[in-house]
C-alpha cells in the first residue's frame, strides 16, 4: 500500500508488482519542458518537431535554428530518453512550402514521411541538425518517422538517418493499419515502434480525426484498435525490441493499464496526464493489466471494452 502510494506521486512508472513502464512526455518544443520535468517525466516520448516549422510556413527553419531548439530539449533529460519525430507535415498540419495544395484527400495524400521522401533536402537538414544537437551529450536519442506504411518506407528513413551521420536509434511510428499488420517486417529495418493512436484510429475506422461527429469511431477503446496495438507489441516483443504509445490513448489512466497489458513498453503523453497514469499503474499488477486487456478485446464496442477493463482493474 505504502510503496504504491509513494511510487504514485513520483519515481518511475511501474505496476504494483514492479513491472517498469517508462512515462514520457509529449512536447512541441523547449517551452513544454518545465511542465514535463515538473510531472516527473522520464524523458520525451514524442517531440513534435513540426511546431518549429509552423512559425514560418513559407520555408524551413535554418539548420542553426533547429540545432538550438533540439539541443534545449536534449539537454533537459541528460541521462534520459528523447524520442524526436521527424517532421510530420501535411493533412492536419499543412506547410505552404511542402504540402500540395490540390490534394482531394490530404489525410490520404503526401504527408508525414511521404513529404520528407519528396523533399529529401528538408529531411537531410533536419537529421543533420539533430546529429549536431546531440553531439557530446549522454542523452539516449531516438528518432522516428511519422506515417510509415511498410518496410520500404522504414528502410528509406533508416538509410537517411545513417547518411546524416546520426548516432541514434531509428524507429517507425505505427499510424497506418498496414504498419501494424506488418510490424515484424518493419522491425527488420528499425529498432523500435511507437503507436500514434490518433492517426491509427483515423485510418482504421476511415473516420477523419477532425470531424467531431465521428467521435464514436475515433474512440481509442475500440477493440479493433486494441487488436492492432496487440499485433504491434507482440511483433516487437518477439524480436526483443520496444513498442511505445504516444497517441492520446496513453493519457487515459485506465486505457494506459490496458496498453501495458497488451505488451506496450512505454507511454508518452501530455505532461498533465503523467501523475494520473503513474497513480493508476501503481494500483494494479501486470497480470491484472493483461486480464483487463484480454477482457477489453473480447468486447464489441469501445463502451463495453472500457467497462470490462474497469471491472478487472478495480479488482472486482
Ligand atoms: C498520433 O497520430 O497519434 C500522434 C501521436 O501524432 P499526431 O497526433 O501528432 O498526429
Ligand atoms: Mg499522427
Amino acid at each position: 500500500e505504502r510503496r504504491a502510494a509513494l511510487s504514485a506521486s513520483s519515481g518511475p512508472g511501474q505496476t504494483s508488482d514492479g513491472h517498469l513502464v517508462p512515462l514520457l512526455a509529449n512536447v512541441g518544443g523547449p517551452a513544454d519542458l518545465p511542465a514535463a520535468l515538473d510531472a516527473g517525466a522520464e524523458g520525451v516520448g514524442l517531440f513534435r518537431t513540426e511546431f518549429l516549422f509552423l512559425d514560418d510556413s513559407a520555408k524551413a527553419p535554418s539548420e542553426e535554428k533547429q540545432v538550438e531548439a533540439y539541443r534545449k530539449v536534449l539537454e533537459a533529460f541528460p541521462e534520459g530518453r528523447v524520442v524526436v519525430r521527424a517532421l510530420d507535415a501535411g493533412a492536419d498540419k499543412p506547410l505552404d512550402f511542402l504540402t500540395p495544395a490540390d490534394e482531394p484527400n490530404p489525410a490520404l495524400g503526401v504527408r508525414g514521411l511521404r513529404t520528407l521522401l519528396e523533399h529529401p533536402e528538408v529531411m537531410r537538414t533536419q537529421l543533420r541538425a539533430l546529429a549536431k544537437a546531440a553531439e557530446g551529450l549522454p542523452v539516449h536519442l531516438e528518432v522516428m518517422a511519422p506515417m510509415v506504411a511498410d518496410r520500404v518506407d522504414a528502410k528509406a528513413f533508416a538509410d537517411a538517418c545513417r547518411e546524416a551521420g546520426l548516432r541514434a536509434k531509428f524507429g517507425a511510428m505505427v499510424e497506418i493499419p498496414s504498419a501494424a499488420l506488418r510490424a515484424r517486417s518493419i522491425l527488420q529495418e528499425v529498432e523500435f515502434l511507437s503507436l500514434g493512436t490518433n492517426d491509427l484510429a483515423q485510418y482504421t475506422f476511415a473516420a477523419d480525426r477532425q470531424v467531431g461527429a465521428l467521435a464514436r469511431l475515433q474512440d481509442p477503446w475500440q477493440p479493433a484498435l486494441l487488436d492492432l496495438v496487440s499485433l504491434s507489441a507482440d511483433a516487437a516483443r518477439s524480436l526483443g525490441k520496444s513498442c511505445g504509445v504516444c497517441g492520446e490513448a496513453a493519457s487515459d489512466p485506465l486505457l494506459a493499464c490496458v496498453l501495458v497489458g497488451l505488451g506496450v513498453t512505454s507511454l508518452s503523453m501530455g505532461a498533465a496526464s503523467i501523475p494520473y497514469v503513474r497513480a493508476a499503474l501503481a494500483k494494479v499488477t501486470l497480470a491484472q493489466c493483461q486480464r483487463a486487456a484480454e477482457a477489453a478485446r473480447a468486447m464489441d464496442s469501445a463502451e463495453e471494452a472500457r467497462a470490462a477493463a474497469a471491472q478487472v482493474l478495480s479488482g472486482e
